[in-house]
């Protein structure tokens, strides 16, 4: 209290670059980033999860990168930790990503950026209907535009047969032309710089296991999959860390064979010398596509809520977890026992998108009843 610090920069740890020592298990990964740049609030809780109708003995842990900070950038996060270091140690005047209309990732670097007074460009693909519309303020939307990212969209057609690579170099070149100096992130933040942030989140976890947890341990991580970077960097830090968990991912695009691969790419950019084969288990969550969703998830991502309080998001971690339980309720001789922890990875603003179709299927709501019998006078409830 009566010490005052001699600086500011001294004594504030968020918001500002620091050399990264990576754990030592990690150590031979290659290249080690130089820098981190503290964007989130970490550790994020681990708590237990009461969910209903687990088989036997079962038990399963939350790890809450929800609650990671960055106006609910969920895993983002910690992937934009390691990129926009690399950003401002290159000397970067702005940030090019792209993804889907409402891509968590598109606005969470969004946020980011602004916090590091750069600016946004974002490549937002919708479908060919609304390609020349106004996007509106839904959901992610309305805070990317808050924020003041410049937004191109792109329809659905034109990015699968253009690519996500050639429309962020398209953009890098015109901006370059400009005499800018753009910093491109990839989908998703998914390269093997982004992968440290969960090989990061490993060690994190291992902290959290050693400190006063009544000496749990995990034999199992279950998360959802959309680009590859979080399952990656949990399954090779889970691997080197030595921690004795399996990692399960449950993908919400695209299908398992692909993710084998592109993890492969991810853990070959780090040289980890490992096979993903190896050291994850991926099944597909996909249902009926990419952020859509059947009746009986989004009754299931209620259901949870109604339950515990917490609320999944519709196209990862609610797929995720319904794949789980699904999972658990099919073959629950596999699950008996066992101690899971699932990784709530946030997406909270992508359930606005869906409120027409979740509307059916919530009700509680009434005019309240308030018996003539009750005094009534002007002023009495002031409002304003
Ligand atoms: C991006 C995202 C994921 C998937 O993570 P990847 O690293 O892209 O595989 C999961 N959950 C949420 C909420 C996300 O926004």
């Amino acid at each position: 209290m009566d010490s005052m610090p001699k600086t500011h920069e001294s004594t504030f740890e968020f918001l500002c670059k620091k050399p990264y020592t990576p754990p030592s298990w990690a150590a031979n990964l290659n290249p080690i980033p130089s820098h981190v740049f503290s964007l989130g609030q970490f550790p994020t809780p681990i708590h237990k999860w009461n969910l209903p109708n687990l088989p036997k003995g079962t038990e399963v842990y939350l790890k809450r990168d929800d609650l990671s900070g960055m106006q609910l950038s969920g895993n983002k996060v910690r992937k934009l930790e390691f990129l926009m270091a690399e950003a401002v140690a290159k000397g970067a005047d702005c940030i090019i990503t792209i993804g889907g209309i409402q891509s968590n990732h598109c606005r969470a670097t969004a946020v980011a950026a602004k916090y590091l007074n750069l600016d946004c460009y974002l490549i937002l693909r919708t479908s060919k209907a609304l390609v020349d519309q106004d996007p509106g303020l839904t959901g992610n939307l309305l805070v990317e535009r808050l924020v003041g990212a410049h937004v191109d969209l792109i329809s659905k057609e034109e990015y699968a047969s253009i690519g996500a690579v050639a429309l962020t170099n398209i953009l890098k070149e015109k901006l370059l032309s400009e005499g800018r100096k753009p910093y491109v992130i990839p989908v998703g933040g998914s390269n093997s710089l982004g992968t440290w942030g969960y090989v990061e989140a490993v060690s994190e976890i291992q902290q959290q296991l050693g400190k006063g947890s009544g000496g749990i341990t995990f034999d199992d991580i279950i998360v959802a999959c959309g680009s590859g970077g979080t399952i990656a960097g949990l399954a090779v830090g889970t691997w080197l860390s030595g921690l004795a968990a399996k990692v399960h991912a449950y993908c919400v695009c695209d299908d398992p064979d692909y993710f084998y691969d592109y993890v492969q790419g991810l853990i070959n950019g780090l040289q980890a010398g490992v096979s993903s084969r190896d050291i994850v288990n991926i099944q597909n969550a996909k249902g009926l596509g990419y952020a859509m969703n059947t009746a009986e998830e989004l009754i299931f991502v209620r259901e949870i809520a109604k339950a515990t309080g917490i609320v999944l998001d519709p196209v990862y971690s609610g797929k995720a977890a319904y794949g789980m339980m699904s999972d658990m309720a099919e073959n629950p001789r596999k699950w008996e026992g066992r101690k899971v922890l699932f990784v709530h990875t946030g997406g909270l603003l992508g359930l606005y998108e869906k409120t027409e179709q979740i509307t059916p299927l919530v009700g509680n709501w009434r005019r309240m009843d308030v018996h003539a019998s009750i005094p009534r006078k002007e002023g009495t409830g002031k409002m304003f």
